[in-house]
């Protein structure tokens, strides 16, 4: 057997979603030494979604022949700081799940739990887009929207450990329904999944424009906001469209963030950042005119670095500050 290299310098990050769930070992710079992925079953019970979690981490240091000394994980909702309870799920189902409690049993090293976009903020924060800045904010948008704020060189949690919910912004009163229980959000709008939604309606309101759109999706149900930003490369003037609403949705919420933090640079990251990239400085002109002056002087605005790799990188990167703070606590 493969002895194991005692490296106390390498945490775990693990990336957990609705259909995924992905584990690395990282060391202290925001390398990768290895990586392992799985699907996660969200129809399983909470207790065979953390085995298929330990499986993962046990496979992804097996593949490294080495040790961790502690692991962060990010997951798609909302965490109780301290005692590491997965409050909500939505994507997996889960509600009041001992997340922390039942990793450390496991794993036998101290297990810190966040929400997933907030480790990823933090991973672009030290190790990509957002690396020297002290005053950032990141919005991913991807099927939903998230996100986090560093503030004075903090990342913000908010008083019950919930900020960052940037995509839960109303933005039309009495608008569209959102996940949420709350109707006109910017995720209402923006997100993967309402781009999806509203392209579908469109398509049904205009049949004869909505044509091409719904032949490259094979069928109005399988619209997707990739299949809005391809068409929308082709030179659909429905989807062109869509991508337009869009894109003022985006830039409203974005001024709302940049006129509630003042940050010096704004990072946006996510799948359909990443297929409206031809309208990023679109997006930059709208804020840079209706944010308010003061809070746009010294503000840049950036594509984010790591790609689906933040999560992972800043998961452990929170893990290392989280287990060195708790350190210092004890001394
Ligand atoms: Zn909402």
């Amino acid at each position: 057997m493969q002895k194991k290299n005692k490296d106390v310098s390498l945490t775990l990050g693990i990336d957990l979603g609705g259909t995924k769930v992905e584990t690395s070992l990282v060391d202290p710079a925001g390398h990768l030494i290895s990586s392992h992925r799985s699907p996660t079953q969200p129809e399983k019970s909470p207790d065979g979604g953390i085995a298929d979690i330990i499986k993962c981490v046990r496979d992804c240091l097996g593949a490294a022949g080495k040790t961790a000394q502690a692991a962060g994980i990010g997951m798609a909702g909302q965490v109780e700081k301290d005692t590491g309870i997965g409050r909500f799920a939505p994507n997996l189902g889960w509600h009041d799940i001992p997340l922390k409690a039942s990793l450390e049993k496991e794993l036998n090293i101290p297990v810190f739990v966040t929400n997933d976009v907030r480790a990823a903020t933090y991973g672009e924060w030290r190790y990509g887009a957002g690396k020297g800045c002290d005053d950032l904010a990141c919005i991913f948008v991807g099927t939903g929207i998230g996100g986090g704020v560093v503030s004075g060189g903090r990342l913000l949690e908010g008083c019950n450990n919930a900020a960052g919910e940037l995509g839960h912004m109303t933005i039309v009163t009495d608008g569209r329904k959102c996940h949420c229980r709350n109707h006109g959000c910017l995720e209402a709008y923006a997100g993967g999944w309402a781009i999806a939604e509203r392209a579908q309606e469109a398509v049904q309101n205009e049949p004869e424009l909505g044509q091409p759109i719904i032949e490259l999706a094979g069928s109005i149900g399988q619209i997707s906001a990739l299949t809005v930003t391809q068409a929308c490369s082709n030179g659909e003037p429905l989807a062109l469209r869509i991508v337009e609403e869009t894109v003022q949705y985006l830039a409203a919420g974005l001024v709302g963030i940049v006129n509630a933090f003042n940050p010096c640079l704004l990072v946006l990251g996510g799948s359909v950042v990443e297929g409206l990239s031809a309208y990023i400085s679109a997006m930059e002109f709208i804020v840079r005119r209706n944010a308010l002056e003061v809070a746009v002087e010294e503000l840049r605005i950036t594509t984010a670095s790591l790609g689906n790799k933040a999560g992972v990188i800043g998961a452990a990167a929170l893990a290392r500050h989280s287990l060195l703070e708790a350190e210092e606590l004890k001394q």
